[in-house]
């Protein structure tokens, strides 16, 4: 079998079990899957960049398959970059078809060789979002069953800040 490598590409702000489920699943696929961490997003990360970083190395520890790492600029240019055919994106609800339905058509105009593949995460996580959970955290919620626990912890100290 040809080895087969995978970006999954996020502002991942912070890494949620939603995401973890999907890395999962990509491991099972493909051989090697580069979690490729947004510099900067339009939707202003509440953690910096090597926060968000630190946070994803301590929670996939052990993981076999995987590699982390952080990009700037169009994720296809990344993925030619490292020789790399495949993006990962995840789809929960209706609600993210358009938007990652566009984005895959615009990634497909600018790079016929790369190819988005969506994954669907356990339904148990199909409502979570980056940003749900940091509301709900900043609102005193009990976030322990969408997040590590290591997550939490950073999560509760930024909001406190
Ligand atoms: P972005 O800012 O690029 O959307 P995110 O970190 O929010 O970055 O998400 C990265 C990818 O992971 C997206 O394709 C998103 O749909 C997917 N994703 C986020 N949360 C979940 C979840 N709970 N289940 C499955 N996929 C998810």
């Amino acid at each position: 079998m040809l080895s087969q490598a995978a970006i999954y590409p996020g502002s991942f702000d912070p890494m949620t079990y939603g995401h973890l489920d999907l890395i999962k699943r990509a491991t099972q696929i493909f051989d090697k899957v580069i979690i490729a961490v947004a510099k900067t997003s339009p939707k202003k990360p509440l953690f910096s960049l090597n926060d968000r970083l630190g946070m994803i190395n301590e929670v996939t520890q052990g993981m076999k398959g995987i590699s982390v790492e952080s990009f700037d600029g169009l994720v296809v240019e990344y993925a030619r970059r490292h020789k790399v055919r495949v993006i990962i994106r995840g789809l929960r609800m209706i609600s993210d078809f358009e938007y990652e339905f566009q984005m895959a058509l615009t990634n497909r105009r600018l790079a016929e060789d790369v190819e988005t593949v969506f994954l669907m995460p356990s339904e148990g996580y199909s409502f979570l979002s980056s940003t749900l959970l940091k509301e709900a955290a900043s609102l005193g919620a009990d976030i322990s069953s969408f997040v590590p626990a290591f997550i939490e912890k950073k999560l509760k100290g930024k909001l406190k800040k």
